[in-house]
C-alpha cells in the first residue's frame, strides 16, 4: 500500500506488473514486434503512465483507436511508433502526419483525406491499410482491396504517403479452433500478397491481438497487438486463468467501508428493497457505485473482499455506493474493501466480476471512471 491519505476508493495500477505481462507476451511471440494497445485510457489503467511502462518493457509500438488519443501520447512526451485505426471524416490527419503516427486506412474516404491533408503539409503521411479479413466490422472488404490498394500505390508515387503497414482484426481469436479463424487467416494471406504484388513493401503485417497472441503463433506475423493481456487479464475464461497464462492483473480496486451499522431482521436494502435481511445482521457500506464503473447487473451478486471474508453485494448498487452484509461481524469504519485485484489476498478477480455482472473482464476494468483516482506502484523501473 502507498502512504497516501486515506481515499474514499482507489485503483492501484502495479506497472511493474505490466512490464512483466509485456515481457511474458514478447516471449510468447519472439519474431514479432510488440504493440502495447493502451486505447481507452489503457483499458481504465491510465493512458500515460501505462503507455511509459510497456515501453520500458519492450514494445516498440503503442496503439490507440483513436487520433486524439494518439495525439495526447504524443503531446506527454512519448516518442516511438504510435498507431491509431478509428477515424471519421473531417479527422485530425494534418496533426497526425505532423506527429508522425502511423494512420489506418480502410475506404477510399479516408485515403483521399489522408493525401490531402499530406499535400498540404508537405511531407508524407504514413498509413496501414486495414482489411475485413472476415470480422465484419472496420476495414476494407476484399472485393475493394484493389481499387484501395491501387490508390494507395499512387499515393505513394505522388509522395504523399508511405504505406508502413498491411493488417487485420479477427472475429473470433478467443475460440481455439473456430473455423472462422483459418478462413481470416487465409484471407489475410491472400491480401498481403495481392499488396505487395502490386508493389507495397510494408514494414509490418499483424492480426494477433491477445488472444491469437497466446494462442496463435502462426498469426503473430511481424507484430501482435496486444490490450487485455498486458494489463494481466485472461482474454477469455476459456483460454485459462491469468496465472495459466503467465500474467498477473495489474489493477486493485478498493475502497474504504465508509460505514458499519446493526439492522434487525426483515430489514430491506439499497433501492427497491430487493433484498431484504433474514435475520439481525450487520451492513457495510461500499462507497463506490455505477458513476464509477461497478454494474448495476451486479446487484445481489458483486463478491468484495471486507477484512478477511468475502462478501456479496445486498441489494442494488446505487450511482455512488452499495451495501454488503457482513452477517453480523463488526467491521471498523475505514476498513478496506476490495473489489478485485490479483487474488492473492482472497480478493475476488476482475474475470469473477465479470461473470457476477454477465460482460467480460475488459468492460470491468475500462468503465472504472475518473473519479476513482489511479495510484501508481513500481513507476521507477529500475526500483
Ligand atoms: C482493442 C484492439 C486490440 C487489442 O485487443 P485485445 O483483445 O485487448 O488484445 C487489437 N487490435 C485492435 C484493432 C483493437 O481494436
Amino acid at each position: 500500500m502507498s502512504q497516501t491519505l486515506p481515499l474514499r476508493a482507489r485503483a492501484e495500477i502495479d506497472l511493474a506488473a505490466l512490464r512483466a505481462n509485456v515481457r511474458a507476451l514478447r516471449a510468447r511471440a519472439p519474431r514479432a514486434a510488440l504493440m502495447a494497445v493502451v486505447k481507452s485510457n489503457a483499458y481504465g489503467h491510465g493512458m500515460v503512465p501505462c503507455a511509459r511502462a510497456a515501453r520500458e518493457a519492450g514494445a516498440t509500438w503503442l496503439g490507440t483507436a483513436t487520433p486524439q488519443e494518439a495525439l495526447a501520447l504524443r503531446a506527454a512526451g512519448i516518442q516511438g511508433r504510435i498507431m491509431c485505426w478509428l477515424w471519421t471524416p473531417g479527422g485530425p490527419w494534418r496533426e497526425g502526419i505532423e506527429a508522425g503516427l502511423d494512420m489506418s486506412v480502410s475506404a477510399m474516404w479516408a485515403l483521399e483525406e489522408v493525401t490531402a491533408a499530406a499535400r498540404e503539409a508537405g511531407r508524407p503521411a504514413r498509413i496501414q491499410l486495414k482489411a475485413d479479413t472476415g470480422l465484419g466490422r472496420n476495414g476494407c472488404q476484399p472485393a475493394d482491396w484493389a481499387e484501395l490498394v491501387g490508390a494507395a500505390r499512387a499515393a505513394e508515387a505522388e509522395g504523399t504517403v508511405k504505406v508502413t503497414g498491411l493488417w487485420s482484426h479477427f472475429a473470433c481469436a478467443d475460440e481455439p479452433g473456430h473455423p472462422s479463424i483459418a478462413a481470416q487467416l487465409d484471407v489475410f494471406r491472400d491480401v498481403v500478397t495481392y499488396a505487395e504484388k502490386a508493389g507495397i513493401v510494408p514494414e509490418v503485417r499483424h492480426m494477433a491481438n491477445s488472444p491469437a497472441t497466446l494462442t496463435l503463433p502462426e498469426a503473430h506475423f511481424d507484430l501482435v497487438r496486444t490490450g487485455i493481456a498486458i494489463y494481466g487479464i485472461s482474454p477469455s475464461p476459456e483460454l485459462g486463468t491469468h496465472e495459466e497464462l503467465g500474467l498477473r492483473p495489474v489493477m486493485t480496486l478498493s475502497a474504504s467501508v465508509a460505514l458499519v451499522k446493526q439492522v434487525p431482521a426483515g430489514h430491506g436494502v439499497s433501492y427497491g428493497h430487493h433484498y431484504v435481511t433474514s435475520q439481525e445482521t450487520t451492513l457495510g457500506l461500499i462507497p463506490l457505485g455505477y458513476a464509477d464503473g461497478i454494474p448495476r447487473h451486479a446487484s445481489d451478486r458483486g463478491p468484495v473482499l471486507v477484512g478477511d471474508a468475502r462478501r456479496r453485494v445486498a441489494g442494488r448498487v446505487a450511482m455512488d455506493q452499495f451495501v454488503v452484509d457482513l452477517g453480523g461481524d463488526k467491521v471498523a469504519e475505514g476498513t478496506e474493501a476490495v473489489l478485485f485485484g490479483p487474488g492473492d489476498r482472497g480478493e475476488p478477480t476482475a474475470e469473477d466480476w465479470a461473470q457476477a455482472a454477465g460482460t467480460i473482464a475488459y468492460e470491468i476494468v475500462t468503465r472504472i471512471g475518473t473519479r476513482v483516482p489511479r495510484v501508481y506502484l513500481h513507476e521507477d523501473p529500475d526500483e
